[in-house]
């Protein structure tokens, strides 16, 4: 696949921006202009409409954003100087660095990115997604990160162990697949919001996201090809039930009473399982589906009766169900249970009728290596800057 990157010209700051095409609420500075890979097809043509040029430019311009992958205006060769102009007053060019790669080509890559104020996130790049979400396996999966940190505090995470420190504008998200498909040479098949963050706390900028990764105009990942997990935010499960964006939605459920649940997601006291499920019920009645994540972690939450529990929620909702053994987190008490519990564990999932599948190895990466990155570099005394290649 060949992809035009061109470095940026001028990148230009502003303390003052109009917020002429998008809410202001889209961006956590008022200080800093909207993003440029964050930019909406529609928006645009309404924004050209607005100062009298015409509309085929908004295309023009969406190619060269997520087509081309230009990363200033200056680039945009077939616009107009003065359009040019108005345009780079208007949006912020591409910031986000990547600062580190970790792995190699055939194996799953994590990559560390600098944001422009200097915060830190990651995403994963797995080169085959073995049938996770029911998709063929020769694809290459992005786990993206939707906020910098986690206020959300699972006891099992190191996405959430430093707290919370923003979210990630759509620009920023759009952004991290721009630059691994950049970065490592691959076309991107599958985007799971599954890196750091909780992507319903930072809804209104990950729908925002979706629609560009999911758009014609923009990166072109069909709807089934994005799943977005949640610790399980009620009132948002709600909202995205009667949401038109199309994407798939996975739930981390990790505990099947309030009880096991409670001990290692605080989110599990504001929404407890009652309350959670009735969400679920509303989202499934109206969606179709979504699917459980359940991480296995010994003596926590892998016994028999939370097999059996863990069914009756799953039958309820017609869920299918992602079993995965613990990565261990540097610091934290946690371990995986023995091969054997796992098993036993699925085979009673099994024996009630639902459908279980237990991630390997590679797999675990997808969602275990996401926070983890990040929390070795910023711990690092010396952040050593490795460059890709
Ligand atoms: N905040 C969202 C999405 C990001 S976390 C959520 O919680 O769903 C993505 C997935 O990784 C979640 O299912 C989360 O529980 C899981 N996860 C976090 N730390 C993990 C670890 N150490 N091992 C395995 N899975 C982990
Ligand atoms: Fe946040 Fe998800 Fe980690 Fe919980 S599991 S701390 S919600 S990123």
């Amino acid at each position: 696949m060949t992809r035009a990157h061109l470095n940026a010209l001028g990148t230009t700051r502003s303390t003052s921006h109009s917020s002429f095409l998008l809410p202001p609420s889209c961006f956590l500075l008022s200080s800093v202009k909207p993003s440029l890979t964050g930019i909406i097809l529609e928006e645009l043509a309404e924004f050209l409409k607005k100062r009298g040029a015409p509309s085929y430019r908004a295309k023009q311009i969406t190619d060269w954003v997520y087509k081309k992958r230009v990363t200033s205006f200056d680039a945009m060769t077939d616009l107009p100087n003065e359009l040019r102009a108005e345009l780079a007053a208007e949006f912020e060019t591409p910031k986000t660095e990547v600062v580190r790669v970790l792995g190699s080509k055939d194996t799953t890559q994590k990559f560390l990115f600098r944001l422009r104020d200097q915060n830190l996130i990651e995403s994963v790049l797995i080169p085959a997604s073995p049938a996770l979400y029911g998709q063929p396996s020769d694809r290459r999966t992005v786990c993206v990160s939707s906020q910098v940190g986690c206020a959300y505090g699972c006891k099992f995470c190191a996405s959430g162990l430093d707290g919370f420190t923003r979210n990630l504008d759509a620009g920023e998200i759009v952004q991290q697949l721009i630059e691994i498909e950049k970065s490592s040479g691959e076309r991107i098949d599958n985007v799971v919001f599954m890196g750091m963050g909780e992507p319903l706390a930072n809804l209104r900028n990950v729908l925002r996201a979706i629609r560009i990764i999911n758009a014609p105009w923009g990166l072109g990942i069909g709807a089934r090809h994005i799943t977005v997990s949640t610790s399980g935010l009620a009132p948002q499960i709600r909202e995205l039930a009667d949401e038109s964006t199309q994407f798939r939605l996975a739930l981390s459920l990790h505990g099947a009473t309030d009880e096991v649940r409670g001990k290692i997601m605080p989110v599990n006291r504001k929404y407890p399982l009652k309350v959670l499920l009735e969400a679920c019920d509303y989202y499934v009645a109206k969606k179709g589906r979504m699917t459980f994540e359940y991480i296995l972690i010994a003596g926590v939450n892998d016994t028999d009766e939370q097999a059996r529990e863990l069914a009756r929620i799953a039958r309820r909702l017609s869920a299918k169900i992602n079993l995965i053994p613990y990565n261990t987190v540097e610091g934290l008490e946690w371990s995986r249970p023995s091969h054997a519990r796992q098993e036993k564990f699925q085979s009673i999932l099994r024996k009630h009728g639902v459908i279980a599948t237990l991630r390997r190895e590679k797999g675990d990466d997808i969602a275990a290596a996401c926070g983890q990155l990040r929390l070795q570099t910023s711990r690092a005394a010396n952040l050593r800057m490795e460059r890709p290649g």
